[in-house]
């Protein structure tokens, strides 16, 4: 038979579009197309990219209805089987339409309908000249005008020259032009790869370390799951070099999650001077070109050490041998939005696919992990104590009930500070909110101004003079007269970073300081150089966010300031203590960590409260059991598994309407899959950017039974006729209640 006669292959694709399933179409040949090869299809109107999922099956569809591929873009699978299989098990668990999924594990750069560029290849863009100059001033250039009209419509990922000659029909004249007129420019891919540094001598490791490094060592090859329950400072760090070493002299690559780049200059630093291969660094803040170029790396087998952020577990790796997630109960990990996954779950799922080794670390496991350790399903290495000669710190209850507080500062905090400055040694302040103040109130009607948008106060930020929303972006100028009464005595209150940072210049006028915070780090590099010059000793007070709470090493710290612990003793999420031990232990963890003790207050008006008694008297595996035995008790999470329903709307009503519907259509069906399911209600912020919000939850035994049971149950939910007036996701294993 020749090719002509041979009847079509039909291929399932996998098409970027909300509906939960794949779709065929006709291959261009009788081979069929390969499994992770991407191919541009014809969907509705429009030609869209998708992703080969099985090749050479049968069809539902008569095969005159069917259509052809328009063009197979890879030569080979761009996903190779242990993506596939990642792929097909993140859609099937998280009830996620696999188009979708696809899409979120391909760097935004391989998501169009290209084929893929080499890393380091050079590229044109528009710069912001050229991005806001009318076109018509070109009319009389036009093979710059189209240049420029593509370059502009590829932003920030642009083109090469040989792309604008192809799709704009043009020739490279035209580029050069525009950028002699400085409207476009041309960009090297920003390699994401760290060559080695001048080699730094090895740390001998101590006794909990070597036998955290043997377990892991030993089960190389195989899946095992190791929890490296580190206190801070006992030198986690060290643990997971030795572990990456191991995992390099039987040469496997090695994927490494950290909840945030910038906020570990310091383990990138180690292990550019402990080991000879270069590290593929990938997080969100990269160019689209150098993302793409850190996967095509990974991909070919040149990298074979990935440091990244979340969707890095979704690296092409496969000579994997090794993954590491540090922090991880950082809640990071958790994506809040599309495709709700949890990196440090599919890790999990990823090491046993692949039959390898999982380390999670961390110095306040989450409530997940610890139930996993007492289940046995984790294997648990204890590094009680600071490597070193570091002490652990000693914790003080301020209780600030009605004292005299100078914005957020108790005298006793103060002391504390100017007793440490007197010494030589340096400080932080922490308050978990940045800008100036977090409402603003009128002082004669005591109207709050809130957010028009949102259930939310605006924030004064004095710096820009600004009154801001931390949840919608919504930025306007400062109101001068209240908005209810006309009057004009607008009150700040409370305190963020910005305020904390102008009293503390007015106490200590003397004292070198620094603000870390998202609005003084924006630009890039701007939060290396500040941690460099804190841990230089250049600045002797530190004030910021949790951002200063994770992970960092400042020797000279002795006194640590926690101001608005209070904040976290009420929210209605049932995770809201553990979050804020972990918090705590966090912050605290910043004190003392090299020869001289640390000292750590906490400002509250709630001293006898449990949680923090817990951790005044005990620690935090202490406070963990306690917090546990309860989950058992009220049958919350890790005691069960839970799955969310969310909708939003733009009245209440239809929200809940839609909840209600879902309600009456679970009942129908959960007593038959032993599900249980709370009532509809309005989320704790009932409205966000303008629209309202309201949930359900859903309870099952454990993880498995809730996903068996919502199985076959997503696509009634997909067809209730309510449905269509709201946005609804589905949020399995939500991290994130409120
Ligand atoms: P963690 O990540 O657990 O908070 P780090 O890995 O940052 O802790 O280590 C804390 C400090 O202890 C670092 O300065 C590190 O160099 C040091 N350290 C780690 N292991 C040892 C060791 N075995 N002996 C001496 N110092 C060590
Ligand atoms: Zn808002």
């Amino acid at each position: 038979m020749t090719e002509a006669d041979a009847p079509p292959v039909i291929v399932r694709v996998a098409v970027p579009s909300p509906l939960r399933r794949t779709f065929d179409y006709l291959a261009p040949n009788s081979r069929g197309v390969e499994p992770g090869v991407r191919v541009l299809v014809p969907f509705g109107r429009r030609d869209v990219v998708g992703v080969v999922i099985e090749s050479g099956v049968d069809s539902d569809l008569e095969q005159a209805r069917l259509r052809s591929i328009t063009r197979v873009l890879d030569a080979e699978p761009l996903l190779d089987i242990q993506l596939l299989t990642l792929l097909k098990f993140a859609s099937d668990y998280y009830h996620h339409p696999i188009g979708e999924v696809a899409q979120t594990m391909l760097p935004v750069a391989l998501r169009r309908p290209k084929p893929i560029k080499r890393s380091g290849t050079q590229r044109w863009v528009a710069t912001p000249e050229g991005h806001n100059i009318n076109l018509v001033s070109l009319s009389r250039a036009p093979r710059q005008a189209a240049a420029l009209r593509l370059l502009r419509s590829a932003g920030e990922s642009g083109y090469t020259r040989a792309e604008v000659d192809e799709l704009a029909e043009s020739s490279g004249v035209g580029l050069a032009a525009l950028a002699r007129r400085g409207l476009a420019e041309k960009r090297t891919d920003e390699v994401a790869i760290l060559a080695p540094l001048p080699r730094a001598s090895q740390t001998t490791l101590n006794a909990a370390q070597s036998a955290a490094v043997d377990a892991i060592r030993s089960s190389l090859g195989a899946f095992e799951t190791h929890l490296v329950d580190g206190v801070t400072g006992s030198g986690k760090t060290e643990v997971y070099l030795a572990a990456v070493q191991a995992a390099l002299a039987v040469e496997r690559q090695v994927l490494i999650l950290v909840p945030e780049i910038g906020l570990t200059p310091q383990m990138l630093d180690r292990f550019r001077r402990c080991l000879d291969v270069p590290l593929v660094v990938t997080h969100s803040g990269l160019a689209d070109g150098a993302r793409a170029g850190a996967w095509l790396a990974c991909r070919e087998g040149r990298g074979q050490v990935v440091i990244g952020t979340r969707s890095a577990i979704f690296m092409p790796l496969d000579n994997l041998g090794l993954i590491i997630v540090d922090e991880e109960h950082d809640l990071s990990y958790k994506q809040q939005d599309g495709l709700r996954y949890s990196a440090r779950d599919l890790a999990l799922v990823r090491g046993q696919a692949a039959g390898v080794p999982v380390v999670l670390g961390s110095a306040t496991p989450s409530l997940e992990s610890l139930h996993n350790v007492t289940l046995g399903r984790f294997h648990r290495a204890e590094l009680s104590e600071r490597a070193g000669d570091a002490k652990p710190p000693s914790l003080h209850l301020v209780d600030v009930r009605a004292q005299r507080l100078n914005g957020a500062l108790s005298e006793t905090v103060v002391d504390a500070a100017a007793a440490a400055f007197g010494r030589g040694e340096q400080v932080l302040m922490f308050v978990n909110r940045r800008g100036f103040a977090p409402a603003l109130i009128c002082h004669l009607c005591g109207h709050v101004h809130e957010c028009p948008r949102c259930d939310a106060k605006l924030v004064l930020h004095r710096r820009v003079n600004r009154l801001k929303c931390h949840y919608c972006g919504h930025d306007q100028p400062v109101i001068t007269a209240c908005e209810s009464c006309g009057g004009e005595a607008l009150l700040p209150v409370g305190a963020g970073t910005e305020r904390l940072e102008e009293e503390l210049r007015s106490r200590f006028p003397d004292i070198p300081s620094v603000r870390i915070d998202r609005d003084t780090t924006r630009r890039q590099g701007e939060l290396e150089a500040a941690l460099q010059a804190a841990r230089s000793g250049e600045y002797k007070l530190l004030i910021g966010t949790q951002m200063l709470a994770k992970g960092h090493h400042f020797p000279g710290v002795t006194v640590v300031a926690i101001l608005d612990a209070d904040s976290g003793l009420f929210s209605t999420d049932f995770r809201a203590t553990e979050r804020l031990a972990q918090l705590i232990t966090q912050v605290a963890g910043r004190a003392g960590r090299a020869e001289r003790p640390g000292q750590v207050f906490i400002q509250t008006h709630q001293p006898e409260h449990p949680l923090l008694q817990a951790l005044l008297h005990g620690n935090y595996g202490d406070f963990a059991s306690a917090a546990l035995s309860e989950r058992q008790v009220t049958q919350l999470p890790p005691a069960s598994a839970m799955a969310l329903i969310r909708a939003e709307a733009p009245q209440l009503s239809v929200a809940m309407a839609f909840l209600d519907d879902v309600k009456t259509s679970l009942r129908a069906y959960a007593n038959a899959q032993a599900l249980e399911f709370y009532a509809p209600t309005p989320a704790p912020m009932e409205r966000r950017q303008g629209r309202f919000r309201a949930q359900l939850a859903i309870l099952g035994p454990d993880k498995r039974a809730v996903h068996a049971g919502l199985r076959g149950w997503v696509a009634t939910l997909e067809s209730l006729p309510s449905a269509r007036k709201v946005r609804w996701s589905l949020d399995i294993d939500p991290q994130d209640v409120a």
